[in-house]
This record gives structure tokens, C-alpha cells and sequence, in this order.
């Protein structure tokens, strides 16, 4: 019997793979990529646990129900109920390629007050297509029975019954497994990170069309909107300049400010001329420049030339923060 695992390389979904591994059951774990989150916790996880683990992109269809999630967002830009939803429909493609019968998680009821909730976990499941399908190893004695329990892949009555936010009983299953690392609690997803979210609500507003550069580049220096069309992402520190030089794409316009320290300043797809020098007053206002006098500053990319100005006042600037 072959069963996938949602892992989230945190300790419950760990300790999920080892409850059933106990049944016998072989496990493969799957995990999921964007530009919210990262595998490396999984994949650190599946190591430990010697499991093998498909790691599925799932920029696109996140990014779609970003943009308009049927069933709301939490306290940032985390659609959680639809971006789970997505995440078993994905798993359950690797399910089906697997030849497994069934796909796990490591969910514990009453965990999280609103993702972990019963009605939560069968809005999921129904949301996903795989009504049955889905077994919650660590708290299935207090949901309803699955198609692996009723057909006796799996022993109902070998599996806990957790619950709540308490930690208690997971590390005392994770000694009895002998799990020694793992992974403090805190999820790392991006949507739900105050200023990733504000930053994303104000590229989705302004931008149709989004591809992965522009999420990644999110996460770089600071963000200014001068116009509709057109924002300035500026480096804090030498790392965020060649951070945003990496990023940069044709079609982009780069200003440095000429012959003092300072950011490098990035306007994605290059702006409006009628930008340009605003651009160029945010760039020299974070630079070394003197403010008394006006400034030059060096423009590359879609367009190659200096600009004169003068540093914008820091109350002027701050209102253009995202
Ligand atoms: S916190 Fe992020 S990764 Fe987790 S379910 Fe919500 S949106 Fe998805």
C-alpha cells in the first residue's frame, strides 16, 4: 500500500509519515515550490526520514488564486483555504502518477484557530476533489472515517488523536520515532508577511500581467509608486544592489547616483520619460549626494544617459513608500 504525503518539512507532517510508515504503508512525500515559499525545509525533512519526495511548481495556479480567491485571504495575501485546496488537487496528480491509493497530511484539528477546523478540513478536501481520500493521520479518530480506514488499508485504531495547539504530545511522538531535528512551528510563507502582502496587493493592482521576476524582486530594498505604470525599487545596502541588478531584465532602466555611494534604483519595464526624474530625485535622496545642490545621476539599461536633479525631500518620499 503506497500512500502520498503532503510535507511541509515541520514536525506534524513528519511525524504523519512515521504513523503510517509504522502500518506498513510506503510514503512519498510531496512538497511544493513558489515564490512565497521554498522546499528546503521538505527536503531537509524527506532526508531524515528517507523518503522520497516530489517537489511540484505551483507559481501559476497560486498566483491565480492570489489574484481572486473564491474563498477569501487571511490576514495578508494567503489565500489558505484555496491555496490547500490546490495544493491536494497537485498531489493528488503525483498520487495518481505514484500508483498510490490515498494522500495524508499532517494537520492536527484545533491547531490553527480558522485552517484547522473540522468544516475547514472537509471545505478543503471537497474544494480539491479528493472527498475521502484524505487522511489526517495525527487527529483521524476525531474526524469522520476515510476510504483507507474503511477499507482497512490503514488501522484506525493504531492512529492518535490529537488536538489543539499544545506541542506536548508531538514531541513525545517525535521521541518515540526518534526524530531528533526539526523545524520550530512558524510557518515561512510570504503572503502572510505584512510587507510582502502590501507590496504584492499593489503590483497586482497596477500589473496584469506578473511574471516570477516581479514576485521575486518584491522581496529586494525598498518600493516607491510614482505612477501607475511605473515604481522604483531601491537598494538599502551593497547586498539589495547587486541583489536588484540581478533581477534586472531588458526593457528596465538602472540609475546610480554619479560619483557618490549610494542605491542602486530599479524601474521594472523601464517607466515613462516623465518619470525618469522623479526616479532620479528618490535615487539621489538615498544617496550620499549633497542635498543643497542638485545631482547627477547615471541611467542604464533601456535607456543610457544622466539625469540632473535635485534629491526629493524625505517628506515627499515617504508618502511614495508601498
Ligand atoms: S500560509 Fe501560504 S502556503 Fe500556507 S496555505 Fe496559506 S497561502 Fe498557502
Amino acid at each position: 500500500m503506497k500512500a502520498v504525503g503532503l510535507l511541509s518539512g515541520g514536525l506534524d507532517s513528519m511525524l504523519a509519515v512515521k504513523v503510517l510508515q509504522e502500518q506498513g504503508i510506503e510514503v512519498i512525500g510531496v512538497t511544493f515550490e513558489s515564490p512565497f515559499f521554498g522546499s528546503g525545509r521538505a527536503r531537509r525533512a524527506a532526508r531524515a526520514l528517507r523518503v522520497p519526495l516530489r517537489v511540484v511548481d505551483i507559481t501559476e495556479e497560486l498566483l491565480e488564486v492570489v489574484r481572486r480567491p473564491k474563498h477569501g485571504r487571511g490576514s495578508g495575501m494567503n489565500p489558505c483555504i484555496d491555496c490547500h485546496a490546490l495544493m491536494l488537487r497537485r498531489a493528488a496528480e503525483v498520487m495518481r502518477e505514484e500508483g498510490a491509493a490515498f494522500l495524508f497530511t499532517g494537520e492536527v484539528l484545533g491547531q490553527r484557530p480558522f485552517s484547522q477546523t473540522r468544516g475547514t478540513l472537509r471545505l478543503v478536501e471537497r474544494e480539491s476533489g479528493q472527498e475521502g481520500l484524505v487522511l489526517r493521520p495525527l487527529s483521524a479518530k476525531l474526524l469522520p472515517e476515510t476510504l483507507p480506514e474503511r477499507r482497512g488499508w490503514v488501522d484506525r485504531s493504531r492512529l492518535p488523536h490529537l488536538r489543539g495547539r499544545g506541542r506536548k504530545r508531538q514531541v513525545g511522538l517525535a521521541e518515540r520515532y526518534g526524530i531528533e531535528e526539526y523545524p520550530s512551528p512558524a510557518g515561512g510563507c510570504l503572503l502572510t508577511d505584512p510587507a510582502y502582502a502590501r507590496r504584492l496587493e499593489d503590483l497586482l493592482e497596477h500589473q496584469e500581467e506578473v511574471k516570477r521576476r516581479d514576485l521575486e524582486v518584491l522581496k529586494v530594498g525598498r518600493h516607491l509608486r510614482i505612477s501607475p505604470r511605473t515604481k522604483v525599487v531601491v537598494g538599502r545596502n551593497a547586498r539589495e544592489n547587486e541583489e536588484i541588478l540581478r533581477w534586472e531584465e531588458k526593457g528596465d532602466l538602472v540609475m546610480e547616483a554619479e560619483a557618490y555611494p549610494g542605491p542602486t534604483c530599479l524601474i521594472p519595464g523601464g517607466g515613462n520619460e516623465r518619470d525618469w526624474e522623479q526616479a532620479a530625485a528618490i535615487c539621489l535622496r538615498y544617496s550620499d549626494a549633497p542635498k543643497d545642490r542638485p545631482g547627477r545621476v547615471l541611467c542604464h539599461g533601456r535607456w543610457e544617459g544622466t539625469v540632473e536633479t535635485s534629491a526629493l525631500p524625505p517628506e515627499e518620499c515617504e508618502p511614495l513608500l508601498i
